[in-house]
């Protein structure tokens, strides 16, 4: 589609992993961006990427805080709203509980009010954690999930949860038009490489000297969708005119599911480490099994991913083996 002038599309946390692989197919379709991000779990290499190119634009801000005079100023021009603002991985989330909460409720809050003053479309990254810790399996959306209110992970899942409420609240009222995606873990180029989740943890350990940390005894599942998967999914929710999307949310992921162990094993024989693997023990309420139903995404969106493991993980390897290796040449050239 061509770049039209008076169009703008906002993203916030546009300039982390998801995000910033959604701001760059954006672009790439020729369409104007106007990306907010706090920079707090951002990878400034992501950003550079993005900047200078035609149609990118960036403000650095908080959404818990009110949206700037640059940002209100614009919404005249705003169709779409994506909401990916928020840190994903749990060392990070829990760092700042009260800001992560904030983050959800405060700050969605906002950008739902710009979406409804600007008359745009409004799309919520929720995530496969409000189902917590699962009692039925696969997870479809209708399942109201398992979570704990007062546990450590309770900022980023029952954060999520209220951003929702929130969310379908401005759609009964008839303040936006929304759309809620459920997310399911999501892998690819451009992670943090120290964040703390499962497959960066796993690509960077076999890529260095440090053992390989499995938690638990890695029988717990898991099911990885690719980020390009993922940001096709996005683009297909929010565009998708079908009524019903207003009113229900719906997953996004990929439904092959593999044990935490199976997946040490393959990152294990791809990269033919010799590391040692060592079990810790499993963090606070950790989900057993996770594993979407994609049927409503399937239905209404025709979205199915179609990147494989074994692809996704070549690809990301790779990725991760000349970011390290760029790393260790600057380090030796200091
Ligand atoms: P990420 O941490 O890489 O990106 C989040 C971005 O939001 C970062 O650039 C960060 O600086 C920014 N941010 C955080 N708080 C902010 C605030 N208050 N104001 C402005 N910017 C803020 O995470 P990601 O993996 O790209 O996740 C993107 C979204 O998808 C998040 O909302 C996350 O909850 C959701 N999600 C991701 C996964 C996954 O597997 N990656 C799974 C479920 C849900």
């Amino acid at each position: 589609m061509a770049r039209s002038e008076s169009e703008l599309i906002l993203v916030a946390g546009g300039a982390g992993f998801i995000g910033s692989h959604l701001v760059a197919r954006l672009l790439d379709e020729g369409r104007e961006v106007l990306c907010l991000d706090n920079l707090q779990t951002a990878r400034p290499s992501n950003l550079r990427l993005l900047q200078g190119r035609p149609g990118f634009r960036f403000v650095e801000h908080d959404i818990v805080l009110p949206l700037p005079e640059t940002v209100t100023a614009q919404a005249h021009r705003i169709t779409r709203v994506y909401n990916l603002a928020c840190a994903a991985s749990p060392p990070q989330y829990q760092a700042d509980p009260e800001h992560t909460m904030l983050t959800n409720v405060v700050g969605t809050h906002h950008l739902l009010r710009l979406a409804e003053k600007a008359g745009a479309r409004f799309l919520l990254t929720s995530t496969s954690e409000v189902y917590g810790d699962p009692e039925v399996h696969p997870q479809r959306e209708d399942y109201r999930g398992w979570t704990s209110c007062i546990g450590p992970r309770s900022c980023y899942d029952e954060g999520k949860r209220a951003a929702e409420a929130l969310t379908f609240d401005y759609a009964r009222m008839d303040r936006a038009e929304i759309r809620v995606a459920r997310i399911f873990n999501t892998y690819g180029p451009q992670m943090h490489p120290d964040d703390g989740r499962v497959v960066s943890n796993l690509i960077c350990q076999a890529l260095s000297d440090r053992p390989i940390t499995i938690y638990g005894d890695g029988s717990q599942t898991r099911s990885f969708c690719y980020v390009s998967d993922m940001v096709d999914g996005l683009i297909r929710l929010m565009e998708a005119e079908d009524p019903a999307l207003r009113q229900q949310p719906v997953n996004l992921g990929n439904p092959v599911e593999l044990t935490v162990r199976d997946l040490a094993d393959r990152v294990v024989e791809m990269t033919g480490t010799r590391n040692q693997v060592v079990y810790l023990p499993l963090p606070q309420d950790d989900p057993r099994r996770r594993r979407p139903d994609i049927g409503r995404a399937a239905e209404l969106l025709g979205w199915t991913p179609v990147v494989t493991l074994e692809e996704g993980l070549q690809k990301t390897c790779a990725w991760f083996a000349d970011e390290l290796a760029m790393d260790r040449e600057v380090l030796a050239a200091e």
